[in-house]
């Protein structure tokens, strides 16, 4: 097909809100003119005017079986075909959907009961903050409502969701997070250590803080707690050692669920299926989207573990239906979508891939980056990674933000012909390649980094 560029431009330019862009910049043309995205094979897409890019971040961390794959494509045209659309409401199913759910509720970390669909990571954190909430009034605490979440920590952009995200430039100006929402420190050693406290020690710290909030709010008016397994838009940060152990423990004390948002690390992005596996992590609720359909089509899920689950069905005689749910609730496109795309997952085992030429990659990335002057931490885990560029090394001190250093590096990589990823909170370029990418596309993904790095330094 061929496009018109110039009217393309313009309509979208007339019409289109873009999310996180500067309004004005884009509206006077000082970000120059949109990219229009055309095609895409493999970890590449195309624009337009024919530019090749590498995408070095699937997207958003979410086409992880790459693009242009037909075999999904063509679940999907089957599915619109036979079916393209009935409701889950009422007991009403598909057989798509219905062998999702007993795959996913199989292959899930810890005890899975049941599973809950919408269309995006956000809708999905919402339904947990519902079910937490729903949970607590069943069983006769009706005060065990807050929700901590962490300072970076990053759960979507509607109002709970929003409110979980700890970060305040998502609040400013949109009058949030909600009072039910409160947030403890992040746990990034680099940057939150004290000098000579080792991982363990810091990790510890961060659950005594954790203990001390829970003490303050009232052990029964805290309903759960919310994290990533690895810390993504927060600046890609695995967990320091001991962390999950930590944490977990102070939660079981005080009877507060656990919710894992594997909307990132969810199908193989660390080398496990699921970051939980790789951590240890045993939640009581998991929110999944991004990889699920490898953003073929949208759709999240709220999976509900056995813990919670029972106590709604028990209830249900008291409180009637579970008055919950969307249009899209269990589309079957999605469902198709997202069953062609876990049989790609399990048959090329991209777990195993993302462990493998992970382990490569972070080499890579250790070894090309970590003894330049403006690096300080060089980091990641399977297929995810970050380096993080400061002004002076040995006394950790940040550059200028006004400098825009991690801007202008991500900029001079796209121009040599890789997405790599600007991250806020500090100057990082963040690294997140479809899970199908192999040792020589991340050597050539690092060999480019490099380039852009060494053109700023
Ligand atoms: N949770 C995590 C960990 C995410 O990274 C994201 C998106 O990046 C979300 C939730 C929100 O997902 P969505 O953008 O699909 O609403």
């Amino acid at each position: 097909m061929t496009i018109n560029i110039k009217e393309i431009a313009e309509k979208d330019r007339n019409s289109v809100l873009h999310p996180f862009t500067q309004l004005k910049d884009f509206a006077t043309g000082k970000l120059g003119e949109p990219t229009i995205v055309e095609t895409g094979k493999g970890i590449r897409i195309q624009d337009a005017l024919g530019n090749q890019l590498i995408d070095g971040f699937a997207g958003l961390y979410c086409v992880n079986v790459g693009y242009g794959r037909t075999e999904v494509a063509e679940a999907i045209s089957r599915q619109a075909f036979r079916l393209a659309y009935y409701h889950s409401y009422a007991a009403h199913t598909t057989d798509e959907l219905a062998i999702l759910s007993d795959r996913l509720v199989k292959m899930a970390p810890g005890k899975m009961s049941k599973v809950f669909y919408g269309m995006s990571g956000s809708d999905a954190n919402e339904t947990q903050a519902k079910l937490v909430w729903y949970y607590n009034n069943l069983r006769g605490k009706p005060n065990k409502k807050k929700i901590i979440s962490r300072e970076r920590g990053y759960h979507g952009c509607s109002v709970v969701s929003g409110s979980m995200t700890g970060m305040s430039f998502y609040h400013d100006h949109m009058d949030l997070p909600l009072p039910q929402i409160v947030h403890t420190g992040v746990p990034h050693h680099y940057w939150g250590a004290n000098a000579g406290e080792t991982e363990v020690e810091f990790s510890a710290r961060r659950a005594q803080e954790l203990d001390k909030l829970i003490q303050r709010l009232g052990p029964d008016n805290v309903g759960a707690f919310i994290g990533e397994p690895v810390l993504g838009t927060g600046g890609i940060t695995p967990p320091p050692e001991g962390y999950w152990q930590a944490i977990q423990a102070v939660l079981k004390k005080h009877d507060v669920l656990l919710i894992a948002d594997e909307v990132i690390t969810g199908f193989g992005r660390t080398g496990s299926m699921f970051g939980s596996q790789h951590y240890g992590i045993e939640p009581d609720l998991i929110t999944i989207a991004k990889g699920l359909t490898s953003a073929y089509f949208p759709l999240s899920a709220a999976i509900v573990g056995e813990k919670v689950y029972k106590v709604m069905e028990d209830g249900a005689d008291k409180v009637g239906a579970f008055s919950h749910g969307y249009t899209y609730s269990g589309h079957p496109i999605g469902a198709a979508a997202a069953n062609a795309v876990l049989d790609i997952v399990e048959k090329e085992d991209l777990p195993g891939n993302a462990r493998d030429v992970g382990a490569f990659f972070q080499a890579q990335l250790k070894e090309r980056f970590a003894q330049l002057p403006i690096v300080g931490e060089v980091r990641g885990v399977g297929l995810m990674g970050a380096i993080e560029f400061v002004a002076d090394r040995d006394n950790k001190k940040r550059f200028d933000p006004t400098l825009k250093v991690g801007a202008r590096i991500s900029k001079a990589a796209r121009e040599r012909g890789l997405i790599a990823r600007a991250m806020p909170h500090g100057d990082i370029l963040g690294f997140a390649p479809p899970l199908i990418a192999t040792k020589a596309e991340v050597e050539e993904i690092a060999a480019i980094a490099e380039s852009a790095v060494r053109s700023v330094m």
